[in-house]
């Protein structure tokens, strides 16, 4: 293990592993940063899924890649490999145009990628044929209406980027996608075993190139500590290769892994191979466990005394946590994205639904309204982790500090509540706090459809800047909700959506199905009445998750209370988090599935809003048990 001499001052580098949103920066090194230089502490940051991804889509990047594609045997290669060696020569003369447009450094190629003669389409072009075409025989004219070429233009050259990604997964790297790589390495593993026969292989292109963009960053700060934060499965792989190329090179350098994914799945860590790479490995929030950790390195605390942290001892994993308090969320300090390329980052429009847009599509300033969330029961939530389950929040005035601060340094005035779950006391109180300041920004996030939201309210947000708000109706049943302990009714959330609909916001809800007990009966009603929600104009986009439960929330921790019986999970000695559930109903999910994702796109586009919901099920189902105007008839109740 490597421990720094006591007399030097330490120089942290935060690190983003590959692969992660494009759009903006993940916001984990930028409140680390700001943290830290707020105490004093040399402190700087990267993101290496953006440069790995704009190394890999340039002109050099796909000479490379077509050097592999060459290697694969004709009979092999995909319907993406064929037309990218068909139209190579295209490809090396549009990437760096097509990649400066999605970045809006050059909107007027815009024009030109709308013509549809510019870019080379490949296979990911063919999901046109399936947007409704307009009197003119025109699919984009059904998503984008008859202007937007900025919008048109984004959607293509994404679909463009789409092709490159499949070429760079069927030639070079099978493991790799746009958002996560090599997730399955991670996602809930048992053992470490998969991603050690990983990190032993042979780089491939994707990481010889991630390899080399690490020691650059490494070599331009010169950092004594160097922390890795992967927040999904998807970034781990990426994440140990990177302290993998450290090590070699600098073994010197102290490594430290945390982030989201660290602090679900790597609660019962006992993987000792995982210090060969990491010499820390800290849970929960990083403020805390790394002062803790400075002052250990500098020879000022016992390692005893360490917070949150595990370190291999004698080549055992030990888990060390003196238990002190967190550093409040007031005294966090601004996050900061200097030194973050902020005009190199993609506004990517792959998907029409509009609450996706948002979240891949423009550039929004990260920020927290509180810490944790103020309700902390739903019973699928991991409630039990201290990301979810310690609230705490901070005087709006010092909220607009930050933001103020925020929009001093970006230059941008749009910002994402990135909160599980945002207060609405907190928010009224911003609201009241921006108007004293009269600061204009735009603004969306996380909410609970609960009852404070009344109409007064949901139009002060709505002059307070607010765009859009999303929150979980998961499965629309009384019944469910009540299990879930959501502390929401359907009637209820039918009245909030109204509201904030009526003040201009659009309003996204989070489905789910597939929840414990949950029959065919219930996916039929909880269905009509997602319908009806629709066709009332109370929510206006929607996502259907598959419930999946996790060893953390209630439903893990007390699954007979929720009449189902967890599989037994093998030993854990790596990560663990998923862990699959019998349950007595025996209900297909998956078939279901298919049938209410297809309604809910449809709905999405204004499409079969009065139809029976029982025509999108390929099978036969129930006929719904609720009226046809329930929603209707509580919008007036409200009234
Ligand atoms: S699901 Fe949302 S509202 Fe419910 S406990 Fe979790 S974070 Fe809070």
């Amino acid at each position: 293990m490597s421990d720094l001499p006591a007399a030097q001052a330490p120089r942290l580098l935060s690190l983003i592993p590959p692969m992660t949103q494009l759009n903006v920066p993940y916001p984990s090194t930028a409140y680390l940063t700001g943290f830290l230089r707020s105490r004093g502490i040399a402190a700087s940051q990267a993101d290496l899924a953006l440069a790995l991804l704009l190394e890999l889509f340039s002109p050099d990047g796909l000479r490379q890649i077509e050097q592999r594609v060459q290697a694969v045997p004709m009979k092999k290669r995909s319907a993406s490999l064929h037309c990218f060696i068909e139209n190579f020569e295209r490809y090396l003369a549009t990437v760096t145009p097509a990649v400066a447009f999605l970045q809006g450094r050059d909107p007027s190629i815009g024009h030109r990628i709308c013509g549809r003669q510019f870019l080379p389409e490949g296979p990911r072009f063919a999901a046109l044929d399936n947007y409704v075409d307009d009197d003119n025989g025109d699919p984009l004219a059904w998503a984008f209406g008859s202007l937007g070429v900025q919008d048109r233009a984004r959607h293509l050259a994404t679909l463009y980027l789409d092709d490159l990604a499949d070429v760079l997964r069927d030639a070079v790297d099978s493991r790799f996608e746009f958002v996560r790589y090599a997730e399955s390495l991670a996602r809930s593993q048992p053992t470490f075993e998969p991603l050690a026969r990983a990190l032993a292989a042979a780089p491939t292109l994707v990481d010889s190139t991630l390899e080399k963009l690490t020691l650059d960053a490494v070599d331009r700060s010169n950092p004594t500590i160097v922390l890795l934060s992967v927040p999904f499965p998807g970034s781990v792989y990426a994440a140990f290769r990177m302290a993998q190329a450290i090590k070699a090179k600098y073994p010197a350098i102290v490594t430290v892994l945390g982030g989201g994914w660290v602090n679900t799945e790597l609660r019962q860590l006992k993987e000792a191979r995982v210090f060969d790479y990491f010499d820390y490995v800290t849970l929960d929030d990083g403020e805390r466990p790394l002062l803790a950790l400075l002052d250990h390195l500098a020879g000022q605390r016992p390692r005893l005394n360490l917070v949150r942290t595990y370190a291999r001892v004698d080549g055992q994993v030990r888990y060390f946590n003196s238990s002190e308090p967190d550093v409040p969320f007031a005294e966090v300090g601004t996050p900061t994205w200097d030194g973050l390329p902020l005009d190199r980052y993609l506004s990517l429009l792959d998907m029409l639904n509009p609450m996706h847009r948002l979240w891949s599509d423009g550039r929004w300033n990260k920020l927290t309204v509180a810490h944790g969330c103020y309700w902390k029961k739903c019973s699928f939530c991991d409630v039990s982790l201290d990301y979810i389950g310690r609230y705490d929040g901070a005087p709006a005035a010092l909220l607009v500090d930050r933001i103020e601060t925020i929009i001093a340094e970006t230059g941008q005035t749009g910002f994402h509540f990135v909160d599980e779950a945002a207060p609405p006391k907190a928010l009224k109180a911003l609201a009241d706090e921006l108007h004293k300041r009269n600061r204009a920004i735009s603004w969306w996030g996380n909410i609970r459809f609960e009852k404070s939201f009344t109409p007064e309210l949901c139009n002060q947000l709505a002059d307070s800047g607010c765009i859009a708000v999303s929150g979980g109706l998961e499965v629309a049943s009384d019944r469910l909700l009540k299990l879930m302990q959501k502390g929401v009714s359907v009637d209820q959330v039918a009245r909030v959506t109204r509201a904030f609909s009526e003040a201009g916001i659009l309003v996204h809800a989070y489905l789910m199905y597939g929840f414990p007990t949950q029959t065919v009966q219930d996916t039929v009603d909880a269905l009509e009445y997602v319908r009806q929600l629709f066709a009332e104009g109370c929510i206006q986009s929607g996502f259907f998750h598959r419930f999946a439960c996790t060893v953390h929330s209630p439903v893990g921790l007390n699954p007979g209370d929720y009449g189902i019986k967890l599989k037994p999970l093998p030993p854990i000695s790596f990560a663990s988090n998923d862990v699959e559930f019998f349950d007595p109903t025996g209900v297909d999910h998956d078939r279901l599935g298919k049938a209410l994702n297809k309604a809910l796109y449809n709905y999405m586009h204004g499409i079969g809003l009065d139809e029976d919901v029982r025509a999108w099920f390929d099978q036969r189902v129930p006929k719904p048990r609720v009226g046809r105007n329930f929603i209707a008839r509580a919008l007036q109740a409200g009234h």
